[in-house]
């Protein structure tokens, strides 16, 4: 075991929506780009930018014994379109010259998400995985953490020792899948060897039917971490829900174990876990509500004031999922019906926000959303609107899975159309927890409806407020759509379930 193993650092994450705008280098800079010295920096202060299972495996390796970090680069492009190839080739190639360069090194981490395509390839994953491998060698152990919306190819398995993708959505187990990966790291340096087992499922499971605290998938997930913590020759076991608008081959429930000593009870485990999965699969089907049906609910809860006020999720424009974060169906339509006391986070239109900047506090004006957006489900509204908040957008995560973290929505402002308030942000993201309105000057307990662009992050930074049955997922059309038979796919695998019900999947 070396005394004080170099361990090089690195990151790509990228969850790729095939229908969403390409994302490049400049993309990239403007959400999170790091290079040596500055991602360990970035990692050791108190409310970093970076994800939290870096930060999770630097504090734990730093912890359990003596370790010279070589960090090369993480680029960080959040939920987006493809990557531009050109781009990625640069990158790729940035990061083989920085591994050569560190040699010799004795393991690799990589923070990755796992969903990303660029332009012309549909796994830059597995493509890194492999570059790292061919470079550093067979007996150097390569570990990544993914996020659990990751698609898992067989090149990834291949060429990596272990794959740690998150068992909670929301995502309030990042940090400790960082920990996780270090131990691991430790227990590889020592020379313990690791199996994988991956076994893909013809199962595309809709966003929304992927929580943890409660479904199917949850259940999926109890169960294999029940017997990971019975048999000790489990190390680990990764069941991914996967990101259905990457649109790869490579898509559909995946599920890695991977064991000590042998194959053999990671293989097990495996089988027993994909055959429950596929058992369970009718519950993988979506209900969500009709766009008028919210609407007569927000109304209702005007009239009736005993009513507990809602949350309302435009679950297909989630930002998190690559969508853009300005449709205007549920702000239209409720402004058309006279909807009051409600408010709507965060709305991304960066034009709008600099408008209100200008105009200052307490102008009158008209406002007009979207006035440049070019993509088709983000329709122009207008309506006579006034500036009631305004801010530089730079908050630190109060709860949930941006708890601790410092996040950027850039100029801010809040502005009242008739009886709605709608934050508009400048840096496209989704709504963690109820700063992303009370730092707006919207007081969440005045409210009656609150509208978030966000598929499910947003429950774990409003659950103390808004438990499971006050949460309502509108139906609209969108990037993100839970219901997938809406989108004209060309590279899942097919028949996959629930698009496909006559799909079939055997264990032999
Ligand atoms: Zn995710």
């Amino acid at each position: 075991m070396p005394k004080r193993p170099r361990i090089a650092i690195l990151g790509f994450a990228l969850e790729s929506n095939r229908f969403a705008p390409v994302i490049g280098r400049s993309g990239f800079e403007r959400i999170n780009y790091l290079e040596g010295q500055a991602i360990l920096d970035e990692a050791r202060k108190p409310n970093p930018r970076i994800a939290a299972n870096v930060t999770g495996f630097i504090k734990t390796m730093d912890e359990s014994g003596d370790w010279e970090p070589v960090p090369l680069v993480i680029a960080n492009g959040a939920a987006a379109g493809p990557c531009d190839h050109t781009f990625f080739t640069e990158l790729m190639a940035d990061m083989k010259r920085g591994l050569e360069a560190a040699k010799p090194l004795d393991g690799v981490y990589f923070s990755q998400h796992g969903a990303a395509i660029t332009t012309e390839h549909h796994d830059p994953d597995g493509l890194m995985f492999e570059m790292a491998r061919a470079v550093v060698g067979k007996d150097v152990p390569i570990i990544a953490t993914l996020d659990l919306h990751a698609n898992i190819s067989e090149l990834m398995v291949g060429s990596t020792d272990l794959l740690v993708g998150y068992i909670t959505n929301p995502h309030v187990d990042m940090w400790d899948r960082g920990i996780e990966a270090a131990k691991a790291m430790r227990e590889l340096l020592a020379g313990v060897r690791y199996y994988p087992t991956f076994i893909r499922l013809p199962l595309v499971a809709p966003s929304v039917t992927l929580l943890t605290a409660r479904g199917p998938y949850g259940d999926l997930i109890n169960m294999g971490q029940a017997r990971r913590a019975k048999e000790n020759a489990i190390v680990n076991v990764t069941i991914m829900g996967g990101f259905a608008w990457s649109d790869t081959p490579d898509n559909g429930m995946a599920i890695v174990v991977t064991s000590r000593g042998s194959t053999d009870p990671g293989q097990r485990l495996a089988r027993d876990l994909a055959k429950a999965c596929w058992a369970d699969r009718e519950r993988y089907q979506v209900t969500l509500t009709p766009l008028e049906d919210a609407i007569g609910m927000m109304k209702d809860l005007n009239r009736d004031s005993s009513k507990p006020a809602l949350v309302f999720a435009d679950v297909a424009d989630n930002p998190g999922g690559g969508a853009r974060g300005n449709t205007t169906w549920i702000l239209k339509a409720a402004h058309e019906a006279g909807v009051e006391d409600m408010a709507i986070t965060p709305f991304f239109d960066e034009e709008m926000a600099a408008d209100a900047h200008k105009l200052g506090c307490g102008t009158r004006f008209l406002a007009r959303f979207n006035r440049s957006e070019t993509q088709e489900f983000s329709k122009p509204f207008e309506a006579e609107a006034v500036v009631r908040n305004l801010s530089d957008g730079v908050i630190v995560g109060r709860r949930g899975t941006g708890a601790g973290r410092t996040i950027r929505l850039g100029p801010t402002a809040t502005l009242q159309v008739g009886g709605i308030r709608v934050v508009v942000i400048s840096n496209r993201t989704q709504a963690l927890d109820t700063g992303y309105f009370e730092s707006f000057g919207v007081a969440v307990d005045q409210m009656r409806s609150l509208v978030v662009k966000s598929r499910g992050h947003f429950r774990a930074g409003f659950d103390h407020l808004f438990p499971h049955e006050r949460v309502i997922e509108v139906d609209c059309p969108g990037l993100v759509s839970p219901i997938l038979s809406r989108y004209t796919w060309k590279g899942l695998p097919r028949p996959v379930y629930p698009m496909d019900p006559a799909a079939t999947w055997a264990a032999d």
